[in-house]
């Protein structure tokens, strides 16, 4: 998608420290960092949210989780524990609308979020 951030990114027309790609999957770390394991995990195929994903994405989206789960136990941060978000539109702060999923862990995590 022309004017999508992340699009960008993937297409390597905006720079961003990657920390896993494959055919589907792209993963790199977050611009602005909020834990010392800050990784943005987003299909290569641009979605723009939960809201648009149809019953033909169900194996891009468990390739994101699993993903996300793959670099948290690789960091060593899975045992201890880690957050896993996406953030849906306006109330959630969805900010870029190509669907992601943050991957956070380092420190210890509040409950409720903010
Ligand atoms: P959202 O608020 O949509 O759930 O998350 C968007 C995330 O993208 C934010 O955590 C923000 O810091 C990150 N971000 C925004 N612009 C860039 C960028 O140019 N590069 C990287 N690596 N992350 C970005
Ligand atoms: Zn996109």
């Amino acid at each position: 998608m022309a004017d999508c951030l992340f699009c960008k990114i993937i297409t390597r027309e905006i720079p961003a420290s990657i920390v896993y790609e494959d055919d589907r999957v792209l993963a790199f770390n977050d611009i602005n960092p909020q834990a010392p394991t800050h990784v943005l995990v987003v299909p290569k195929r641009h979605i723009a949210s939960l809201g648009e994903l149809s019953d033909g994405d169900d194996q891009i989206v468990g390739e994101v989780v699993r993903r996300a789960a793959a670099i948290a136990e690789e960091r060593g941060i899975a045992a201890g524990g880690y957050r896993t978000v996406f953030n849906t539109n306006r109330d959630a702060g969805q900010t870029v609308f190509h669907i992601h999923l943050h991957l956070l862990g380092g420190r210890s995590m509040k409950w409720p979020p903010g």
